[in-house]
């Protein structure tokens, strides 16, 4: 089945993707390290299941970074135009953080959430209704309930597979 609004590309066309299943959950993050790498204020990632990330084309690009909590994290990006397309955190297992916005239809993906909003820039005003958190959150109780339920199940499977 084709579904327009999960594909996804970098701006020269070269890295296209997409996601076999929509993202389990999409965050807007304004921590410091996520306004230098992005040169703006924030970042929005959607979290997905990692075996539902398809790209078509070769990412030849990555670097290893110290994600916020300490632990590295991988960054994957287009080697020609540089286009930031996913990162795999260890700590994330079994999922990888694709950029929502370099989704075709990326507006049908806003951000559930804001992190790190201790460090968000003053003159950027959120609506009263916008859930905010000053640092992380914890998924379990912030998730919607589908996804968890999708993450376990992938994460149960997961691990029969590697008992085999
Ligand atoms: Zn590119
Ligand atoms: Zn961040």
């Amino acid at each position: 089945m084709k579904n327009k609004s999960l594909e996804g590309r970098c701006i020269c066309g070269q890295v296209k993707y997409k996601l076999t299943e929509k993202p389990l959950f999409t965050q807007a993050c304004h921590c410091k390290d996520c306004k230098i790498l992005t040169g703006s204020s924030y970042v929005i990632n959607s979290s997905v299941l990692e075996n539902t990330l398809v790209i078509d084309g070769e990412i030849s690009s990555s670097v290893e970074l110290k994600g916020g909590s300490g632990a590295p994290c991988i960054v994957y990006y287009c080697g020609k135009c540089g286009t930031y397309i996913y990162t795999d955190y260890s700590s994330a297992v079994g999922r990888l953080n694709v950029r929502t916005k370099t989704l075709d239809n990326a507006h049908e993906f806003p951000p559930q959430v804001h992190i790190f909003t201790k460090d968000k820039d003053s003159w950027l005003n959120l609506k009263d209704n916008v859930i905010c958190f000053e640092k992380m959150y914890d998924p379990k109780t912030t998730w919607p309930k589908e996804s968890l339920e999708r993450y376990k199940m992938f994460l149960e499977n997961k691990s029969q597979d590697t008992n085999q």
